[in-house]
């Protein structure tokens, strides 16, 4: 679940901290030109992946547990869909569609000098410290929580474990690529790390790229990934406008790679079909100062989406798709 401060979401079994409620659903006149473009594109990308895996780049690994990003609530919670229609050949100028499923014999060491930071969203110890991660921290707009227990999966596969999952994935990936990967927590402390310190731990690090990774508690139904892209905020302490645009790109490249890589379509009930989503209340995206967006892989609440999540194989995809995203957008 995303940082909501609104408490108009739906319940969230794991906690009343994570206010996510589902949005009205809404069809999106967009999905048919995206539909048509994954069309044309999977052929391509099926050989990649064919590639990929001839060539063992694929390890599923670790066990099903938790991820989660989360909703935005209710229609509200500053979110504004429409950040554009998600580009199936991502990256508007500077995509290159032949790296995208380039082998890993095409891009070894590629990406040497360069930082991601990876945030796991969550923790899977905040449910045991609900005083601390309740405290109220800056995040220039408001005060919001510092962090939020996630959501789960109805089985009880928290959205914690899966983020953590995903990171691990995509760290091993990124690594792979030559970049220096940092984990703004790796279940190495008791809670959080608080909404304001993610921020600052990308900041510090001087990342060239930072992703926050989630999975979504809407309703039944309501199905499908989205990209959170930062809002421009210049209130308070935050004035992350010169982070707005590159996030943009960065987080075009990672829906496009995101829905080729694991076959999902953009969610169906924010974002109008493109699969992304602007928004200006996440203290996670506010206080950046280094591009950064968060991911909402799938939603947990739903039965479909869930069996995608708890698969070990499903979460390899999606942290190769993350991966590849970060990829294009570092080489420009
Ligand atoms: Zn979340």
């Amino acid at each position: 679940m995303s940082y909501t401060g609104s408490n108009s979401g739906p319940v969230d079994p794991f906690g009343a901290s994570d206010p996510f409620g589902p949005p009205p659903p809404r069809r999106s006149p967009l999905r048919r030109p995206l539909t048509l473009a994954l069309a044309v594109l999977v052929p391509g990308a099926l050989l990649g992946w064919l590639a990929f895996e001839t060539l063992g780049g694929t390890g599923n690994g670790g066990s099903d547990g938790g991820g989660g990003a989360d909703r935005v609530a209710g229609a509200g919670a500053g979110a504004s869909a429409g950040a554009g229609v998600l580009d199936p050949t991502p990256a508007g100028g500077n995509e290159k569609p032949g790296t995208l499923t380039a082998s890993p014999s095409e891009t070894a060491a590629g990406l040497a000098g360069k930082v991601v930071v990876i945030d796991p969203g969550h923790n899977p110890s905040n449910v045991e410290h609900t005083a601390e991660i309740n405290r109220k921290v800056d995040i220039g707009t408001n005060r919001k929580e510092c962090d939020t227990t996630g959501t789960s999966t109805n089985s009880g596969y928290s959205e914690a474990e899966f983020t953590l999952d995903v990171a691990h994935r995509l760290r091993t990936l990124l690594q792979q690529q030559g970049a220096t990967v940092k984990l703004t927590q790796d279940s190495d402390r008791p809670f959080g790390p608080c909404v304001d310190e993610r921020a600052r731990i990308g900041n510090t690090a001087h990342a060239d790229a930072v992703v926050s990774i989630h999975a979504d508690g809407a309703g039944a139904g309501q199905r499908g990934f989205h990209v959170i892209l930062p809002g421009a905020v210049h209130e308070g302490i935050a004035d992350n406008r010169g982070i707005v645009a590159p996030s943009k790109d960065l987080g075009k490249l990672i829906a496009g790679d995101f829905a080729r890589t694991t076959g999902t379509s953009p969610s169906n009930y924010v974002g109008d079909g493109t699969g992304l989503v602007t928004r200006e209340d996440l203290g996670g995206l506010n206080l950046s100062t280094v591009p950064k967006v968060f991911i909402e892989c799938g939603n947990m609440r739903d039965t479909k989406d869930a069996a995608l999540l708890t698969s070990s194989a499903w979460r390899q995809q999606a942290a190769r798709g993350i991966s590849e995203g970060i990829v294009s957008f570092l080489r420009g």
